[in-house]
């Protein structure tokens, strides 16, 4: 298991991630026509990793981020409303001369899944929620 470089850690600060997230949230507001107060917007980032592992069959390193994150609608601004419902994304890096993220999975977590993910959990985010079906996201699956 190959760790991301500590500056990498750095550089891929919350603050960063939340605006990964919120741009995510915006593309899913787009896609599913959501507008005004029916919109969704970035409420928190709950955790986030940064995942290196070898590629299976290729001498190559594949490198994702899984994130947790929470979302609002914009029409809940007033009441502090938030919706309880966990999203989990899993975003593949694209090697090449511009770095280029892959949205691979974008779904919501029920409270009961806990699908496994040695990504996570090797690298100290045992805590991050996972869709219970494994098929369902490409990294984390390299101990
Ligand atoms: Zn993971």
């Amino acid at each position: 298991m190959m760790k991301c470089s500590k500056s990498q850690i750095i550089e891929r600060s919350h603050a960063r991630m939340r605006l990964l997230a919120q741009a995510l949230v915006d593309k899913d507001n787009e896609d599913h026509k959501l507008m005004g107060d029916l919109a969704y917007e970035l409420n928190d980032v709950l955790h986030y990793q940064c995942i290196s592992e070898p590629h299976s069959t290729i001498l190559k390193t594949s490198r994702y981020y899984h994130l947790n994150f929470t979302m609002k609608t914009k029409g809940d601004d007033d009441s502090e409303c938030v919706t309880g419902d966990i999203f989990f994304v899993e975003i593949k890096l694209m090697e090449g001369e511009y770095e280029e993220m892959a949205v691979t999975r974008f779904c919501m977590v029920k409270p009961n899944d806990n699908g496994h993910c040695y990504g996570c959990t090797n690298n100290g985010s045992a805590g991050l929620k996972h869709p219970n079906n494994s098929y369902a996201y490409l990294g984390g699956h390299v101990n």
